[in-house]
């Protein structure tokens, strides 16, 4: 799934939980920068110098990394009481909806959802790998004018994420 995609579904899922319990989330700048930021950092090893088709083989894109540092939060929260737990479950959602989507959506890479025990992953569609030898923002050149010719090829998914993108920004200003 695309970076802006990933940020606005934070703001998309500040909204759904804000309806959910309006009196542990706010719409104020920290709680929505918190869940576009997480909603969209696992996509930061892209920065080091992985290409698309393998930038999902670092922590940030394996679940159990999260569920580690999400026990560890919820420990110091609610055993240490140094923040509301509201701010984990926040960053929890978040990086869960960016790895769910990026099932969804995956076109080279997918999620391997039960690393360690299983390295395989998981994409809903079949994956053509090929296609994402380029840095995840190297938007210039051959090879992503290929990739992007490859990704509109799958209309269902540009809708998906054009409509996740689209509710973000809404509910962003709503
Ligand atoms: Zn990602």
């Amino acid at each position: 799934m695309e970076f802006l995609a990933h940020m606005f579904s934070g703001s998309f899922a500040l909204y759904l939980m804000r309806l959910i319990s309006p009196t542990s989330y706010e719409k104020t700048v920290l709680w929505v920068v918190l869940a576009m930021f997480f909603a969209s950092m696992p996509d930061i090893d892209g920065f080091f110098g992985g290409t698309l088709a393998d930038h999902h083989k670092s922590p940030l894109h394996k679940p159990i990394f999260w569920v580690g540092l999400g026990a560890i939060g919820y420990i110091l929260s609610i055993g240490y009481g140094l923040f509301p737990s509201a701010y984990i479950t926040i960053i929890m959602i978040c990086v869960g909806i960016h790895l769910i989507t990026d099932t969804i959506t995956a076109r080279t890479t997918g999620i391997a959802w039960l690393y360690p025990i299983i390295k395989k992953e998981y994409s809903l569609y079949t994956m053509d790998p090929s296609k994402g030898n380029f840095n995840i923002f190297a938007i210039r050149g051959k090879a992503f004018r290929e990739y992007r010719k490859f990704y509109f090829q799958n209309e269902g998914l540009v809708i998906f994420e054009y409509s996740i993108f689209l509710l973000g920004v809404l509910t962003l200003i709503l």
